[in-house]
Order: structure tokens, then sequence, then C-alpha cells
């Protein structure tokens, strides 16, 4: 049939690094990309299972063109152990759980869930701990056990057709990507930055937050993202957010109408190395080359430093999808350093179980996120305050 053909095409497209998975998708033609893209992701989500049972069954012994014996080589693995553990990495991503953040602007959780249980689907409360979500399955959701209104479906719930998400209601956010809105926690009435903020997911958390009262700069350098952020904070009904198309670095501290920025969120971009979507499709297709490391890098830490220099400033949120020391610890020790004390990092979450790298001393109060050990995507979380003065 010719959508095996045509996922057959991607996949070797995507082995022989022509693009990525979703690219290689949209540039097929194929007529149906909804199920094409379905039937590649499932392959892909089985293919370490499939590879094992291919070698087990000494296939690759008698095949030498086989794709698995070319996998093996290329990823450097030697071992069908190793193979496995590559496999099992992939599978971890693959078990991600569908996290549905409830949109408090235009519904409540338990609305929500009524709704979900309408619908068919069963609710089992809130979850204690990881192991609940882990042993989510069919029809069953749950409350996460930390956010007050995240969802949690088992990994293939899909629910973009969904009409409370149509409607606003729901808004499809990864735990980790949740976080750094409710870390900043910024009080009704406040002004906030956003520095670099399209698509808008994490914009209309900070928007729920403060009840649409107060203030959000948001700024983003992407027309494109701009008008798809746009679109998102309408159908979410933000009201408390003015867009701007702007360079964040050009942005001035002393401009006077951000003289009341008391909080900044900083999610700059990153290399995406920590997404599971990347994970899937190779598992280091998402590790970007020294070189591109180097500059974005340089660019987190001017941004952040840049962010350091609001007069009113007392707290920001710096985060990244990105799994790379160099995008994360690094620039957020180089811009404490620059900052000469006068920023720290606050101690958030002391249950969270996956902390900074042990880079600089203090740096334990970093948050990271991973598929195997907080069930989310690679992310990378770090709150800074400034050192307020006796008086
Ligand atoms: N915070 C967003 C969210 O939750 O939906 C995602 C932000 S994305 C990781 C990074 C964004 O930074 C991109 O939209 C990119 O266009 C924007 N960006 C990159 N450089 C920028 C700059 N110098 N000033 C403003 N925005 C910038």
């Amino acid at each position: 049939m010719a959508v095996y053909s045509a996922a057959a095409a991607v996949l070797a497209g995507v082995e022989s690094r022509q693009g990525s998975l979703k690219g290689l998708v949209y540039a097929s033609n194929f007529k149906n990309v909804k199920q094409l893209y379905a039937l590649v992701c499932e392959t892909q989500r089985y293919s370490a299972v499939l590879d094992a049972v291919i070698a087990n069954a000494g296939l690759l012994r008698a095949e030498k063109k086989l794709r698995p014996h070319l996998a093996k080589v290329r990823q450097g693995v030697s071992r069908n152990e190793d193979l496995l553990e590559v496999g099992s990495k992939r599978g971890s991503a693959s078990q991600v759980p569908r996290f549905v953040r409830v949109n408090t602007l235009k519904t409540c959780a338990e609305d929500a869930i009524d709704y979900f249980k309408r619908q068919g689907f069963s609710y089992q409360g809130r979850a204690s701990g990881l192991d609940d979500i882990r042993a989510l399955k069919g029809k069953c959701f749950l409350l996460d056990p930390l956010l007050p209104e995240l969802l949690v479906f088992p990994a293939q719930t899909d629910l973009h057709d969904h009409p409370l998400y149509q409607a606003g209601h729901l808004i499809l956010q990864d735990k980790a990507s949740c976080l750094p809105a409710m870390l900043l926690a910024p009080p009704p009435g406040s002004h906030v930055i956003d520095a670099c903020a399209a698509p808008g997911n994490k914009t209309s958390h900070l928007a729920a937050l403060l009840k649409n009262q107060g203030k959000i700069f948001a700024f983003d350098q992407d027309a494109k993202r701009l008008a798809s952020m746009a679109t998102l904070l309408a159908r979410a009904g933000v009201s408390c957010c003015e867009l701007a198309e702007q360079d964040f670095l050009t942005v001035s501290p002393s401009d006077q109408r951000y003289c009341q920025v008391q909080y900044i969120l900083l999610d700059p971009s990153c290399s995406g190395s920590g997404m599971p979507s990347r994970q899937l499709e190779e598992p280091k297709a998402g590790m970007p080359s020294p070189e591109r490391l180097r500059a974005l890098a340089a660019f987190q830490q001017r941004a952040l430093s840049h962010a350091l220099r609001f007069p009113a400033l007392r707290r920001l949120v710096y985060s990244t999808c990105s799994v790379c020391q160099e995008e994360n610890e690094d620039v957020v020790c180089a811009a404490l350093q620059q900052s000469l004390g006068a920023f720290r990092l606050a101690a958030v979450l002391p249950s969270w179980p996956h902390r900074g790298l042990g880079a600089f001393p203090g740096a334990e109060h970093c948050l990271r996120a991973s598929p195997e050990t907080t069930l989310t995507g690679g992310f990378f979380i770090a709150v800074l305050e400034r050192v307020e003065v006796p008086r």
C-alpha cells in the first residue's frame, strides 16, 4: 500500500539524515499526512524491539545489509546489549505521558475532568507519585501530583482534535514546560517580561497565574512564530499581554515602560536536545555541533545577563529544553558571576528528583528533567532571585 512505501521512504530519509521525521513526512507529498506521521512514529516507537527480535532471530548474521546492522555501525554500538540500551532510551522518550494543562482563564480542573468522564475516560484522582503515572493506560487519566491543574493521560492519547483543546480550555504542554511559569509565580497585578515568548505556551500559563490582571510584555523576533502566538493567546483568552516583534537584547532596561517589571521568564532558543521527538528520531540527532553549541550558549548568556539588568527585577526563571551543560549550568554560572553577588539561585522544589549537574557550588538548586527521571521531556530550569540588601 502507498502509505507503507511512503513510510519506508521517510524512515530511510531519517536514517540517512536527509531531514527530520516531521519534515520528511510533510515533504513526502503523501495525501494523508496525519496517517503517514502516525505510522512512521509507531514504527519508530517499536524499532528497538523489532531490532532486537531480528537480531535474536539470527537474521543479522545471515543478511548483512539489514537496517539493524547499519544502525549498530552508525551509532558506534558494538553489542546487542548496547543496542537495547539505545532502544530503551528511545522507549522512555516514547513513554512520556500526554500532559494537559487546564487553562484556568477559561475553565477549571473540575469541569475539565467531568467533561472527560462524560466522554468515557476514567478519572483515577491525584497521582501520589511517578509510579501511578507509569501505570496509566487505556482511557484512564490522573491529576499530576505536583501541578494543581495538570491532567495526565497515557502517552498515546491524541487530543489535538478534542473540542476543549480547540476551544482553548486545554493546553497540550509537557509537565517540564509548565514548571517555569509555576516557579516564577507572579502574583495577579504584577508586571512580567516574557523575553523569548513564541509560540506562547508559557505566556498563556503566566497569564492564567496572573488571572489576566497585571501586564505581560512578551517579545520574540520571529514574525511567523508571533503570528501563531497571537492566535494561541486569543484562543486561550489572554488579555493582559502586549506582544512585540523585537530582539530582546534591544529592549532597554531603563525604559520607563518596564520600571515595574519584577518577574522575567527567559526561555531562549536552544538546541532542543532534550525534546522527546528528537530522541525518537535518532538518539543523538538533537545534539548540536560544537560551533552551534558555542553560538547558542553565547546568545543565552547575553540574554540572561541582559535580563538581570532590569532595575526592579526580583525573580527570574531561565529555562531550556536542552540537556547540554553548556546551555544550562554554564550559562547560569557565568551570569551569576557577572552579577557580582546581586542575584543567587533560589532553592526550589527540594523534592524534585533530578537536579542540576555539579558544575559549580549551588548548581544542585537547578532542576533538570528527563523521560527516565521525571517522565517528561529533557529540560533545565534555574530560578534566580535578587539578593535583598538589609537596610
Ligand atoms: N517560551 C516559548 C513557549 O513556551 O512557547 C518558547 C520559546 S522558544 C524556546 C525560543 C524563542 O526565542 C523562539 O520563538 C525565537 O524566535 C525567540 N528568540 C530567539 N532569539 C531572540 C531574541 N534575540 N529576542 C527575542 N526572541 C528571540
